[in-house]
């Protein structure tokens, strides 16, 4: 019975959320929305649809009241910009230009490319570094928690749905959590393991609750963007702290770039436009600027690690 009230409180949310903009109370694309599914989603009419629909949307999961949406959007910003209006969004969107399944195709190439800079980087990392190096299992989790995010980013912004946007979500707060656990294994847990065991029992806690809570309870943008805002800045003024204090390394320089260029680029996220040819936004821009990061990031930890192993190995003084 609880479950059944969570399900219901949650679609109550979703429904709020899903009919939140301009474009989609515009009556215009309501009459457009009713008489396009009257006309093609049902009988007849839907079975001509789907034999019709190529297999890649089906695949995608595309359904004939998705199509009836994407087209009566277009109908509407039409007007709106023959009689001069600003673009409105559409549950919450933009207008993007799909092409085949793509929904959002800036963003899911450049989510996919963030994934394939993670992957390469990560071979690359495991072919020069030693497995005894004392970071280097921290790092290829890291590495592969990254890579789920980028995937299911890659899946999100191919096709939202109530299930892919909650998947980007949760795994991107994964990402930054599971940041701020490598952060601490560098800098305390390598001498003090018993401290890194307890914040990754937090971290583990935190997640649990905060994907609890967005999935059983409500589902909060602000809160989950206040949550993710909170917990990088944390990560970067720990690194930064770390750098500070350890500038004597010829590494150190990396971090410090990659700290500094992920808050900067993070600012991206504040533009808000209509996609520019209607398929660049300031998120598929923002998705595109990080894939660089990732190289640095695995160039410093590979730099890093190397110097470790060296230091366990004695051939470097420690101080
Ligand atoms: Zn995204």
């Amino acid at each position: 019975m609880a479950g059944r009230t969570a399900c219901l409180v949650l679609l109550a949310g979703a429904a709020a959320i899903a009919s939140g903009s301009q474009g989609d109370r515009e009556p215009v694309y309501r009459d457009c929305l009713l008489r396009c599914e009257e006309r093609n989603c049902s009988g007849g009419a839907l079975k001509h649809f789907r034999s019709r629909q190529p297999i890649y949307m089906n695949l995608a999961g595309w359904t004939c009241r998705d199509d009836c949406k994407y087209e009566c959007m277009w109908v509407t910003v039409g007007l709106y910009l023959q009689e001069g209006h600003k673009v409105p969004q559409f549950h919450g969107k933009w207008p993007f230009s799909r092409f085949l399944c793509f929904q959002e195709p800036a963003s899911a190439v450049a989510s996919f490319l963030n994934g394939l800079a993670n992957l390469v980087m990560l071979c690359r990392y495991r072919t020069s570094v030693p497995a005894s190096s004392p970071m280097y299992p921290t790092c290829v989790v890291f590495a592969w928690v990254s890579l789920n995010a980028w995937f299911w980013s890659t899946v999100f912004h191919t096709r939202d749905t109530d299930l892919t946007e909650k998947m980007d979500y949760f795994c991107a707060s994964s990402v930054i959590l599971h940041s701020v656990y490598l952060c601490c294994v560098r800098t305390v847990g390598l001498q003090h393991p018993a401290v890194a065991s307890a914040v990754r029992a937090l971290l583990l806690l935190m997640l649990t609750a905060h994907v609890s809570y967005l999935s059983l309870v409500r589902f909060d943008y602000g809160y989950n963007m206040a949550v993710n805002v909170a917990m990088g800045l944390v990560n970067a003024a720990w690194w930064l702290a770390w750098c500070l204090r350890n500038q004597r390394l010829p590494h150190v320089h990396k971090c410090v770039a990659v700290v500094l260029l992920l808050q900067g680029l993070s600012l991206l996220e504040l533009l808000d436009f209509p996609p520019l040819f209607w398929v660049l936004d300031a998120h598929a821009i923002w998705h595109i600027s990080t894939i660089p990061v990732h190289v640095l990031f695995f160039s410093f930890l590979e730099d890093d690690s190397l110097y470790l192993l060296k230091e366990s190995e004695g051939k470097v003084k420690l101080d």
